[in-house]
């Protein structure tokens, strides 16, 4: 070998060992550089049920052993307890009066919204998601920055619905995802329905969590997340990734009336486990109490990657609180809402605000409660705390106010096509259109309080026509149309019904009630417009 060319090397193999060295005070010094994020979001997971929350059953082996490596936030709340407007939260860091998507079928995330995949995008990575329900379909617009984006998937639930697929399914698919995509660095974004009501865990979760069903399904969404963290580890990629473990809101279990979510704003409904595992050991395993919410997720993994955080978004960055420099900060207000007592029954929505343990609900009739004293929620301390109920009010309304100061584009209507309608009302959405309340805080509506026990009727209602029990839903409607003889979605199941039954007649007069009386429901339209075009 010629002198030269051994001087050559030398001179590559002396840079190599600097470049080495520097690399290696540079990671001694900070985090090693994650190569990959991966985030995962379980649909209905009430952060109380997790292991690593305290839940005495072993629902979530697997989250728990993340969670023991990783950081452990005790304290999220979704900003709403919807699948689609709290995943558009969960991606685009903003509050559903800034996106706009505040249920689960109006509206579409236009295309000139900020989501973390294209945050993500510009620095290198690839993009996938798989998600598991219909209600996260493209057409929503959560697909935006994605390289790919699986929602097709097969009936699983019940015969004729495409509208969800079990864990098991969701993570193949992501271990191929991980397989075909391994050699870049990547972001996945993985979905997982299963304990989204109704539950109904495969074997042997089934036997197992017989006499807790709604466990049945943690325990299986969360067997489906070790085998994806299986993947990661057999393709050596576990020490490299960035995981980020969290739900999209929880479920009430019959807490203050309500089964599953999406009516009311209390804890069960509101509280989701987040769990962060930044690759190396200079992110020290820990717990932190501090309030955060859902909409931290994507500016925190922004932020983790290196990446400036968007201006749009309103989330706060975790990162100091992930390397132990975070400060206390329990008076960060914390918002949540839901506007389904508004869109189904026209009465008040819920407007809610948690600051430093208090929680201030404003609607008909507002609620005050101390979370720390009384995490049940079951005291209204509004009259015994009148000051401090106007001070969370006031915040109320500022939070309300800069949201819809905020810049972004306006939400664009989904436009759904009656299959699109079909899948959801079989996932258990009723699916109604109308405008979303305004922010002007109206107290002359209906208290939702007061509505619990009609829309656990329209709930009940609902699964007898899917099960075609129709003698027991007629009576139930009637019942129903004497309490609220306006309500045209009854009118509308006794024409579905009446349709299903082959009486044409029957189905057209009340499909015209329908309309007659719900001037405004799209649903009522489509449905009489079928059978007018069925007559001919
Ligand atoms: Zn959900």
């Amino acid at each position: 070998m010629p002198s030269g060319s051994r001087h050559i090397s030398r001179v590559v193999w002396l840079s190599f060992l600097v470049l080495v060295g520097a690399g290696f005070l540079f990671c001694s010094r900070s985090r090693p550089a994650i190569r990959n994020v991966l985030l995962i979001s379980i649909d209905t997971l009430r952060a109380d049920h997790v292991g690593a929350y305290g839940f005495p059953r072993p629902t979530t082996p697997n989250i728990d052993a993340v969670a023991r490596e990783g950081v452990l936030f005790k304290n999220v709340h979704t900003p709403v307890p919807m699948t689609l407007p709290a995943h558009v939260s969960m991606l685009t860091g903003t509050l559903p009066p800034t996106h706009g998507l505040r249920d689960n079928l109006a509206n579409r995330l236009p295309d000139a919204s900020l989501t973390l995949a294209e945050m993500l995008k510009p620095r290198g990575f690839t993009t996938g998601a798989i998600v598991s329900t219909f209600v996260l379909d493209r057409r929503f617009g959560t697909s935006q920055g994605f390289d790919t984006y699986d929602d097709r998937f097969q009936a699983v639930h019940k015969i004729g619905d495409l509208s969800e697929r079990k864990g098991d399914e969701t993570a193949r698919h992501a271990r191929d995802w991980l397989d075909e995509h391994k050699a870049q660095p990547f972001f996945l974004f993985v979905h997982f329905y299963d304990p989204h009501d109704p539950y109904e865990p495969p074997e042997p979760f089934a036997s197992r969590w017989r006499e807790h069903p709604y466990e049945g399904e943690i325990a299986f969404a969360d067997h489906c997340v070790g085998q994806v963290m299986d993947k990661l580890r057999q393709l050596g990629l576990y020490e490299n990734t960035l995981i980020v473990i969290t739900g999209d809101h929880g479920e009430m279990l019959g807490e203050h009336g309500e089964l599953n979510h999406g009516f009311f704003i209390y804890e069960g409904a509101l509280r989701v486990p987040l769990v962060v595992r930044v690759p190396g050991a200079a992110a020290a395993a820990r717990q932190v109490d501090a309030p955060v919410s859902l909409i931290d997720v994507a500016p925190t993994i922004v932020s983790l990657v290196g990446a400036p955080v968007p201006k749009e978004v309103q989330g706060v960055d975790l990162s100091p609180w992930i390397a132990g420099r975070g400060a206390g900060g329990g008076a960060r207000p914390i918002y949540a809402e839901t506007v389904t007592p508004t869109h189904y029954y026209g009465a008040s929505s819920l407007l809610g605000v948690i600051v430093d343990g208090w929680k201030y609900i404003e609607t008909t009739r507002p609620e005050l409660y101390d979370l720390r004293s009384d995490p049940a929620e079951a005291v209204n301390l509004l009259a015994r705390e009148p000051a401090r109920a106007d001070a969370l009010g006031r915040t109320l309304v500022s939070i309300l106010a800069a949201a819809g100061r905020a810049p972004g584009p306006a939400p664009e209507s989904a436009a759904l096509d009656e299959e699109s309608r079909q899948r959801l009302a079989a996932l258990g959405y009723l699916g109604r259109s109308g405008g979303v309340s305004s922010q002007v805080f109206d107290r002359s509506k209906e208290d939702a309080k007061d509505l619990i026990a009609f829309f656990r009727k329209d709930q009940r209602l609902n699964k007898l026509v899917e099960d075609k029990k129709y003698a027991e839903a007629r009576a139930l409607c009637e019942e129903m149309l004497q309490q609220r003889p306006g309500f045209a979605d009854c009118h509308l199941q006794m024409s579905k019904i009446a349709a299903s039954e082959g009486n044409l007649d029957a189905a057209l007069t009340a499909a015209r009630k329908a309309v007659a009386v719900g001037p405004k429901n799209e649903r009522a339209h489509l449905q009489l417009a079928a059978l007018l075009k069925e007559r001919g």
